[in-house]
């Protein structure tokens, strides 16, 4: 419990205190905090606040917005003896453009009127390193996929951080050590796509804050060390209709998943500009660390972009394997279902199918089977963005804040390059990523 000056920020177990949370463009929780006495005016009216200095959003120019909270996602944050409640952002009355939440509720409604609800189960995978200042980042465990027994604490903080995650609502499935060391996965039960969303962010924030509290620094940058196994954050995506899987029916997959994974397929390359938004992403995103790299399908195949798990019934659903941890969970929900529920309209059929490792096929063999490859930089993935009016569109208001602000970080990569005299395809890791994306 929190007691600065004699102060406490909880009276009787009550929070005296709560933070209203939202994220900025790149998926990063900002907030305020207001006495208690003030929730229901949060509630109600909302709060003011100066939206200038938040990344991707307003101009001083132009800058009051309005935070109301959501009072469903309300929660206590039982190490700091507060509470914490995410909301939406509204301008002049209206619900704000670039409010990434917003941005989804949306692109949800947009659904619905299709007669779909989307439940989206992630897997989120991190790096706990110990820092001394420099960026020569520590790996304090030596431990491997599925290592039980590793050199540091790394297990009972995992499990920490599990038992602190029931606390916001998140439903701890699976906690494991990852291949890389001191790299690590705890997955949490699916749940309808905002309510996902929600968990990314209190999920990454915890995760944070309990390193911390340990001598620890977590980081869900998605390629932290050159040669090392970058960060994935899988999707496990499923469609229902009418308190159904809309995915699966007797006779095993449905027309509706098919036309779902072509839509994914076919805006794939835009997509990475969402799912993959930062210059470190692409460094994920190469042969050899079980990162997608080709633009196909499969079942059960864990070299293919999208993997259809063997498990049928209810609990059928696609994985995209493409995202990472450090997309903006909002935003990439938004543009993934906009790009499925474009092929479900359009009835696209899926090509690019792999039954075989496709990193092991020639270029030429891949080439025959319709395989693409994903965007090899985020300037790549932002001009495939451009291009693409279904994905684009699916960033609503929030697509001309997202465009400039990538591009500007894109920009200031690419002249870090030349003062370092580094090629654009640079593949190791740049301190300049480390600085920009340790945090995310
Ligand atoms: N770390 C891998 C990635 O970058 C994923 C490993 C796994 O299959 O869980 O996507
Ligand atoms: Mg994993
Ligand atoms: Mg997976």
């Amino acid at each position: 419990m929190n007691e600065i000056s004699g102060i406490r920020a909880s009276s009787g177990g009550r929070p005296q205190f709560v933070q209203l949370i939202f994220v900025d463009m790149n998926g990063v929780p900002k907030g305020m905090e207001i006495p208690i006495g003030r929730y229901e005016e949060a509630v109600e009216g909302g709060i003011a606040f100066d939206g200038s200095s938040i990344p991707g959003f307003q101009g001083i120019e132009d800058s009051d917005l309005i935070f109301k909270a959501d009072p469903s996602t309300y929660a206590e944050v039982p190490w700091e003896g507060i509470a914490r409640v995410y909301g939406y952002i509204y301008k002049d009355g209206k619900p704000y453009k670039a409010d990434p939440r917003g941005v989804l509720k949306r692109a949800l409604e947009g659904l619905e009127k299709e007669g779909f609800k989307a439940y989206i189960g992630p897997e989120p995978e991190f790096y706990l390193f110990r820092k001394n200042g420099t960026w020569e980042l520590q790996v304090p465990d030596g431990g491997g996929y599925f290592d039980l027994v590793t050199l540091d604490k790394a297990r009972e903080l995992r499990r920490e951080i599990a038992l602190y995650m029931q606390a916001f609502g998140l439903v701890p499935e699976v906690l494991h050590h990852e291949v890389g060391k001191a790299q690590h996965e705890i997955d949490f039960r699916y749940d309808e796509a905002l309510k996902t969303a929600d968990n990314i962010v209190s999920f990454k924030y915890l995760v944070k804050a309990m390193a911390e509290m340990r001598g620890l620094y977590a980081t869900f940058m998605p390629k932290p060390i050159y040669g090392f196994p970058g960060n994935g954050m899988h999707l496990h995506i499923s469609l229902w209709r009418d308190g159904e899987n809309a995915f699966v029916g007797e006779e095993g997959l449905r027309e509706t998943a098919l036309h779902f994974i072509a839509g994914i397929l076919k805006h794939a390359k835009a997509l990475a500009a969402v799912t993959n938004p930062t210059v470190n992403s692409y460094k994920r995103l190469v042969p050899g660390y079980e990162a997608p790299v080709y633009i196909s399908w499969g079942y059960r195949n864990r070299s293919a972009l999208i993997r259809v798990p063997a498990f049928w019934g209810n609990g059928a659903r696609i994985e995209y394997r493409c995202p990472d941890p450090s997309a903006n969970p909002y935003l990439a929900f938004s543009a993934i279902l906009m790009a499925g529920l474009d092929g479900i309209k359009r009835k696209l059929e899926p090509e690019a199918y792999v039954e075989t490792n496709v990193y092991e096929m020639s270029d030429e063999e891949r080439s025959k089977a319709g395989i693409e490859t994903l965007p090899g930089s985020l300037g790549e993935a932002l001009e495939e963005l451009k291009k693409d009016k279904v994905v684009r569109e699916a960033l609503g208001g929030a697509y001309k804040n997202f465009i400039a602000y990538k591009e500007r970080e894109w920009e200031e990569y690419v002249t870090y390059l030349k003062a370092k005299e580094l090629p654009l395809e640079t593949k190791k890791v740049t301190e300049w990523e480390l600085e920009r994306y340790f945090h995310v």
